[in-house]
C-alpha cells in the first residue's frame, strides 16, 4: 500500500480490525516538505496500544496529533503519543485538545496540510487537505466521513444527515484526488466517491419514505430497520447497531427534527 501513498505521507495501521474499523484505523504521519527532518504531524493515533503509539513516535519527531472525530478507535491513544512524542493534541472538539486550541474550519497546519470541518458522521468530524507546495490539494484525509470500502455510519444522535450531506456536496467539489480514509484502503477518486455516497444515501432516505408511508408516520427505528436492513444477520449486534443509529438519523433528517 505505501507505494500508493503521495510523498512524505506514511501509514501505520493499528492493530484493532473489526466489524466497524475494517482492517483497523489508518493513523497517517506526514512530514513537511520545505523542511525535511522538520517535526511530523499525525493524524488519528488510534486506539491505546503501546506498540502501535510506539512504532509511530519511533518514525521521528511529532509536532502536533491531531483527531479526526472523537471515536475512542481514533482519539483513545492520543494523550499516549502525546506523552511519547511531547506534541499537542487537537480536533474540532475542544474536549480533545491537549496543549492547544481547536481547529477552525481552513486553518493551514504546518505548510501541508489544511482543515475542512466536515461535521456528519459526528457533529466534530473534520478532513484535512493534503497541499503540494503551490497549494494545490493533491490528497485528502477523511477520518470516518468516508471509509476506503463500503460507506460511513451516520452517529446517531451525535452524527446527523443534513450536515453529512452538505459535507460530502462540499468534499466533492475539491475534486477527482485520492481519499486517505480513517480506516481501510485508499480511494483514488473524491469527487466519485462523494457521488457514490450522495446516490447511496438518497436512495436509502428513499428506501425509508416508502417504509413509512407503508407502516405510518409513527414507525420505529427498529420497525424500519428490519425493513431497510432485511439482509443483515439480526444476530449481529454490532452491525444491528450501526444500522439502527443510520435509520435514527434518517428518520431525524425525514421528520425534520433538531440534530
Ligand atoms: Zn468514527
Amino acid at each position: 500500500m505505501a507505494t500508493d501513498l503521495p510523498a512524505g505521507v506514511d501509514l501505520f495501521l493499528a492493530p484493532n480490525p473489526g466489524p466497524m474499523t475494517l482492517d483497523g484505523t489508518n493513523t497517517w504521519r506526514i512530514t513537511s516538505h520545505d523542511a525535511p527532518g522538520a517535526p511530523a504531524v499525525v493524524i488519528d493515533p488510534g486506539p491505546d496500544d503501546e506498540p502501535h503509539l510506539r512504532q509511530v513516535a519511533a518514525a521521528g519527531p511529532v509536532g502536533l496529533i491531531v483527531v479526526t472525530h472523537r471515536h475512542r478507535d481514533h482519539t483513545a491513544g492520543a494523550a499516549r503519543l502525546a506523552e511519547l512524542t511531547g506534541a499537542p493534541v487537537r480536533g474540532a472538539d475542544p474536549v480533545e485538545c491537549v496543549d492547544g486550541p481547536p481547529l477552525a474550519d481552513g486553518e493551514r497546519l504546518v505548510d501541508r496540510l489544511q482543515v475542512v470541518l466536515t461535521p456528519g458522521h459526528t457533529t466534530d468530524s473534520v478532513c484535512l487537505r493534503l497541499l503540494d507546495s503551490a497549494g494545490a490539494t493533491v490528497a485528502v484525509f477523511t477520518g470516518d466521513t468516508i471509509l476506503g470500502r463500503g460507506t460511513t455510519v451516520i452517529a446517531h444522535p451525535d452524527g446527523a444527515l443534513g450536515p453529512y450531506l452538505d459535507s460530502l456536496r462540499r468534499l466533492a467539489d475539491i475534486g477527482a484526488v485520492p481519499v486517505l480514509p480513517g480506516h481501510g484502503p485508499v480511494r483514488p477518486n473524491l469527487a466519485a466517491v462523494c457521488a457514490e455516497y450522495l446516490t447511496h444515501r438518497t436512495q436509502r432516505l428513499d428506501q425509508v419514505r416508502a417504509v413509512l408511508q407503508e407502516i405510518g408516520p409513527t414507525a420505529t427505528v427498529a420497525q424500519v430497520t428490519d425493513v431497510v436492513y432485511d439482509f443483515l444477520d439480526p444476530d449481529d449486534a454490532t452491525l444491528r447497531g450501526a444500522a439502527e443509529r443510520s435509520v435514527a438519523a434518517q428518520l431525524d433528517h425525514l421528520r425534520g427534527a433538531p440534530s
